[in-house]
């Protein structure tokens, strides 16, 4: 049976916007080790502002054009911040065979031309000859037909209570934090140090975020103290492996908030350490 207190600290949490779906995530809470972040969404407030744009024999206008309607029905925060700079509405006719790449991108036909919207590892795959962008941030590279048509260099910001929440943590005891992004190296580890975090592995495809977990899990001390923070874009899996699975609530897929254990419904990564903090002063209680 589950002691009456322990619906005291998942009341306590819920109304400091953490949802606990149960009294053993609420007990795992208190143990936890390790905390595993993502990073767009979770660290970042995942709104990219487009910074530059670098059009090859098109205009910029045009630039913009192809990628906000390649990226038009996506829903990974990258897709969703190019079609708002892009600000006018998007043709719906003409978009077809639309495919997302994990890790990469988007590929798209639109207007009977393939159009490819990603990083640089989707112009490799494919062999499309491109100018790397050498300016710290996450950059789009596009092309229509094999040809190469640009980039778009867009910057997400740090949530504000980012550095906050990892501080919190290691003050509670979390002997490591991590960050693991399939975002570029420079973006990554300037994000990384800007926080604090212990590690941060960068370039990751999914099954690249699923290889790095199992072996963090191994390296815990015990079964339980590892908890996962993600919004379930490219991380879903992640999120399931975790011990604890924490999602964001606003920012998050619908199948993330479904399958994670914990839910910040106000997004805050700093809600885990005041989580962490309710879970031992119930079990205090408890005990
Ligand atoms: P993160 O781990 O930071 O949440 P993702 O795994 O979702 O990142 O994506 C990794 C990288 O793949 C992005 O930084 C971006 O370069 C590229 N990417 C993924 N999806 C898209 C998309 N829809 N449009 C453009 N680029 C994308
Ligand atoms: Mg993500």
């Amino acid at each position: 049976s589950v002691p009456l207190s322990f619906f005291g600290g998942i009341g306590g949490a819920s109304k400091c916007g953490v949802l606990i779906k149960g009294s053993n995530y609420l007990e795992a809470l208190a143990k936890a080790e390790t905390v595993v972040f993502d990073k767009t969404g979770t660290l970042t407030k995942g709104s990219f502002a487009v910074t530059r744009c670098y059009p090859q024999g098109i205009s910029g206008e045009r630039l913009l054009e192809l990628a906000a309607r390649a990226e038009k029905d996506s829903s990974h925060p990258i897709s969703r911040s190019i079609v708002k700079a892009y600000g006018k509405d998007t043709e719906r006719f003409g978009v077809t065979d639309v495919q997302e790449i994990a890790g990469h991108g988007i590929s798209v036909s639109l207007d009977g031309k393939k159009v490819l919207a990603g990083n640089a590892k989707l112009m490799r795959s494919k062999n499309i000859p491109f100018q790397p962008v050498t300016e710290a941030g996450t950059v789009v590279y596009v092309a229509e037909d094999g040809k190469y048509r640009g980039a778009v260099l867009i910057e997400d910001e740090i949530k504000d209570d980012a550095a906050f929440a990892v501080r919190e943590l290691k003050k509670a005891g979390v002997r490591k934090t991590v960050m693991l992004t399939g975002d570029a190296k420079a973006v990554g580890e300037k994000v990384a140090e800007k926080l604090g975090l212990d590690l941060a592995y960068t370039e990751l495809l999914p099954a690249d975020k699923v290889e790095h977990m199992e072996r963090l899990l191994e390296e815990t001390s015990e079964k339980g103290r590892l908890a996962f923070v993600g919004d379930g874009i490219n991380d879903a899996p992640v999120l399931a492996r975790a011990d604890i699975g924490i999602a964001m609530g606003g920012l998050g897929s619908d199948a993330a908030i479904e399958a994670a254990d914990i839910v910040i419904m106000t997004d805050e990564p700093s809600k885990i350490a005041a989580a962490i903090g309710i879970s031992r002063k119930t079990l205090r209680i408890v005990r």
